[in-house]
């Protein structure tokens, strides 16, 4: 018998303090809309899709081949796109985030993945289905991103969780 397939995507994690001040501040603001669980915190770099299991060995190799370099993220925007997905995003984009995407895109398209084709816009989903953008005012916050992740998505009966499939650290700067 075959296995079902994965849904599978390649992200940054949240760290749980980070996720903690975000929900935090979230909580204390009238944002109407379906929150993200704290652990479901992230930003993709890559959506897959459904792919077949023995496709996670490829990723995982070509995962491990990338050399990415570390980066933080000054989160200091507050925006609602059309489809109602309400989201926190960098006004600056660190280059070393655009190289990785960019490293990861040209290695998944060159094994033979389907990626979207809209540009990369680097985004953190607070809430989907969210009717406004809230009058909170924006917030700042630091994200220091250290490694990234192979993730399968899964329904479960308490909602949608991802599993960690593989990690690979961000390289941190050298020394000055
Ligand atoms: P759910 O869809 O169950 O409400 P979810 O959107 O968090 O929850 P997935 O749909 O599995 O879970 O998506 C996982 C990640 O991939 C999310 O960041 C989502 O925004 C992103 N994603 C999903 N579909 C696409 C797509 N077609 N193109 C780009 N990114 C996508
Ligand atoms: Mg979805």
């Amino acid at each position: 018998m075959s296995t079902p397939p994965l849904r599978l995507f390649f992200a940054i994690p949240c760290c749980p303090q980070l996720a903690r001040d975000i929900t935090d501040w979230r909580a204390q603001h009238a944002i109407d809309g379906k929150p993200v669980a704290p652990e479901n915190l992230h930003m993709t770099l890559a959506f897959l899709g459904s792919q077949p299991r023995g496709q996670v060995e490829v990723l995982e190799a070509l995962a491990a081949s990338l050399e990415p370099n570390a980066f933080t993220l000054h989160l200091d925007r507050l925006a609602r796109w059309k489809n109602g997905l309400l989201h926190l995003a960098p006004s600056k984009v660190p280059g070393a985030l655009c190289d990785l995407e960019h490293d990861l895109r040209e290695l998944l398209l060159t094994a033979g993945f389907t990626l979207e084709t809209r540009p990369f816009k680097p985004h953190l989903t607070l809430a989907r289905h969210c009717p406004k953008l809230p009058s909170a005012p924006t917030p700042t916050f630091d994200w220091p991103a250290t490694e990234f992740t192979l993730y399968a998505s899964e329904n479960t009966a308490k909602g949608t969780r991802y599993r960690a499939l593989g990690q690979w650290p961000l390289r941190p700067p050298a020394p000055a």
